[in-house]
């Protein structure tokens, strides 16, 4: 007779997204220490959105606290799109700085692609200019978007190589799938992009050694639609009430969260019921939040090398 062994799966170990960006930051001061220079972070804010407000101060925060010029330069609801864009030339030719950003959404008035195109290239530290995105696609050196660059530093640090795996990106945005497409073929993955569109997800993203979800809605990504040991990286921030009670009844930590604070922050994936399947996963939050402020003075400090060598 066979025996038959059970050996219980261990859950996904989790990424550790606030280590991994602390590990960042100490990169970056060390840079910062050789410089003869403070390189300089705007970042520009047009009215009162309560979570525009939150990020742009947690920048400007961030970029001082590690010894950079952190600053906030904040514009009326009503401001003028002329008159922004007077704002980022402006801030073009100022040698101070090295880094600008704009905080989207913008208000109606403000076209935010004649924004992102306004913006000096060499000061983009977003990465969303067209100069940056086609040299991102083309593989050259670039100032790239910061949410997919911390994510390919949260895959790193697992230790498994990205050659040779087969890679699903679950949404197609500027900011963050189309760039984290690029970055996982770059490093030699077998990438596919999904979307809204995509016929059967399930069957596409079962295939994922690396699974990327940066959809935007809660818990999309089940269990059922991951392989077995693959890197879960949840991108995704929704904020839900007690209306998400039933469908969080598994979860004991965000149930309690949802039971005290009446909201939860929680991301694309089905955390703790993908952590049962996956080998290694993302929490929400402490996963990829942390680290996009992480990279962006990454990508503050290589701007100004770039700009002033
Ligand atoms: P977008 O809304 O711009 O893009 C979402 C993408 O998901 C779209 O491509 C959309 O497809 C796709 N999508 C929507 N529904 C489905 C579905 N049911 N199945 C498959 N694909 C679907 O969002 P962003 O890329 O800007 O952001 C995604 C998430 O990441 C958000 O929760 C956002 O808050 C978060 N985020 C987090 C950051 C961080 O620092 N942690 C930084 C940036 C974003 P289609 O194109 O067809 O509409």
């Amino acid at each position: 007779m066979r025996l038959l062994w059970y050996k219980p799966r261990v859950p996904a170990r989790i990424i550790d997204g606030k280590a991994v960006a602390q590990q960042v930051e100490r990169e970056v001061l060390e840079v910062l220490a050789a410089l003869p220079y403070r390189p300089g972070l705007v970042a520009v804010r047009v009215g009162n959105d309560p979570a525009s407000e939150i990020y742009v101060r947690s920048k400007a925060r961030k970029a001082q606290e590690i010894g950079l010029r952190g600053t906030e330069l904040i514009f009326d609801a009503a401001m003028r799109e002329a008159d922004l864009l007077q704002e980022i030339d402006r801030l073009n030719h100022d040698d101070d700085v090295d880094g600008i950003l704009v905080q989207l959404p913008l208000p109606r008035q403000i076209d935010p692609r004649k924004m992102i195109d306004a913006i000096d290239p060499a000061k983009d530290v977003d990465g969303f200019h067209p100069i940056n995105v086609g040299r991102l696609h083309l593989g050259r050196a670039t100032l790239v978007p910061c949410t997919p660059a911390g994510v390919m530093r949260l895959i790193d640090s697992t230790g498994i190589p990205i050659d040779g795996k087969r890679a699903v990106v679950v949404g197609r945005s500027d900011i963050v799938g189309k760039p984290m497409a690029s970055l996982l073929l770059q490093r030699n993955a077998t990438v596919t992009i999904c979307h809204s569109r995509t016929y059967d997800l399930p069957s596409v993203t079962r295939e994922a050694d690396i699974l990327v979800a940066a959809i935007g809605k809660p818990m999309t990504i089940g269990p059922e639609m991951v392989k077995r040991g693959a890197i879960v990286i949840d991108v995704g921030m929704n904020r839900v009430g007690r209306e998400f009670a039933d469908r969080l009844a598994h979860d004991e930590e965000k149930s309690r969260l949802l039971a005290k604070n009446g909201n939860a922050l929680i991301g694309d994936v089905d955390y703790s019921r993908v952590r049962e399947v996956a080998e290694w996963i993302t929490p929400v939050p402490g996963g990829v939040g942390p680290m996009t402020i992480a990279m962006l003075m990454k990508n503050t400090v290589t701007a100004a090398q770039w700009r002033r060598r």
